[in-house]
């Protein structure tokens, strides 16, 4: 944009990006409607033990979907969430709904005589950040009647970065309350080993990023090899981010990971489907195209 004259007058005179802040301002208050009339939605995706396909729990993912039938993805949401504050009550939301999820569910699996599920919940770095945060957490495991232990909080590195250290604080009360911390997209942040050293952390997700090389490319391979090496010195849970081939689901339990998530065995899912996959037991990998070769 052109500088004009005036202090402020190159406000008018990029279309582009007045209409980017015309969009952004919408989807703004779309959001608050969204929050208002509760139209947000949790899919559901398991993660599942790479030994033999049980699943270990899921992790639940946020979507907004739309009076037209189409479905924002939080990527194209979460972000701007965070920058307007939004994501306070979102987050709460998110995670109340996954918490009662996840009680019923393993009331159910209780009934039945099989082992209870995990439910792991993102949260961003302004939740991580807010003082109020782990009573928030307490309170929805409370009146969920979960127990701590099957709640996985999932916080990336970069929400981690936070000078006041509130977010490590607030992950500590977490942690002495038995609730689980996952480093989320492992690999792709800053200062990782610093992180592992300082932080009160039970798992690590490797990010998709990596798994994607393994095993073909044998540098990203022996990158991950090296994390889960380091994760199991630490006694850390290592779950495999975007698992899309038995190959990969393969070769990662024969490099020491133990859980895997991904499209291999199933795409995030609405709550009935997810429902339905438990009731089943495992997750059957679909079937091969070919046989012989690959006998994972
Ligand atoms: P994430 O926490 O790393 O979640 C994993 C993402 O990878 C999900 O995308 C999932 O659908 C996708 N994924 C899983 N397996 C595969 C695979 O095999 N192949 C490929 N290509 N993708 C796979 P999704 O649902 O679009 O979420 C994107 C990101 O948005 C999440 O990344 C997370 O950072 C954020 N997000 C999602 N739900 C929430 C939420 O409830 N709260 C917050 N704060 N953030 C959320
Ligand atoms: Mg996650
Ligand atoms: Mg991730
Ligand atoms: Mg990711």
């Amino acid at each position: 944009a052109a500088k004009g004259s005036g202090p402020n007058s190159w406000r008018g005179y990029d279309p582009r990006l007045r209409a980017e802040l015309a969009r952004a301002a919408a989807r703004r208050s779309g959001l608050d409607r969204a929050l208002a009339e509760g139209s947000f939605e949790l899919y559901y995706q398991p993660i599942v033990w790479l030994d033999d396909g049980d699943i270990g729990g899921f992790e639940a993912l946020v979507r907004w979907p739309q009076p037209d039938g189409t479905i924002i993805m939080p990527d194209d949401f979460i972000p701007l969430a965070e920058a307007t504050g939004q994501i306070l009550p979102l987050g709460r939301w998110i995670l109340r709904t996954a918490t009662e999820q996840a009680a019923r569910w393993n009331e159910a699996r209780l009934a039945a005589g099989v082992a209870p599920v995990k439910i792991s919940v993102n949260v961003s770095a302004h939740q991580l950040r807010d003082p109020g945060f782990p009573d928030e957490v307490g309170k929805a495991l409370t009146d969920a009647g979960l127990d701590p232990a099957f709640l996985m909080v999932e916080a990336t590195e970069s929400a981690l970065i936070d000078r006041a250290g509130q977010a490590l604080a607030n992950l500590r009360t977490l942690t002495q309350h038995g609730v689980g911390v996952s480093l989320d997209d492992f690999g792709t942040g800053y200062s990782s080993l610093s992180y592992l050293r300082d932080l009160p952390v039970s798992a690590l997700k490797i990010d998709k990023a990596f798994v994607d090389g393994v095993p073909a490319e044998p540098r990203q391979t022996a990158l991950v090899k090296g994390i889960i090496g380091i994760a199991k010195s630490l006694t850390l849970m290592v779950v495999a981010e975007g698992v899309e081939t038995r190959e990969q689901r393969r070769a990662l339990q024969n490099m020491g990971a133990d859980l895997g998530q991904g499209y291999l065995y199933a795409r995030p899912m609405p709550v009935r489907e997810a429902s339905e996959l438990m009731r089943a037991g495992r997750v059957k990998l679909p079937r091969e195209a070919k046989t012989g070769a690959d006998s994972a």
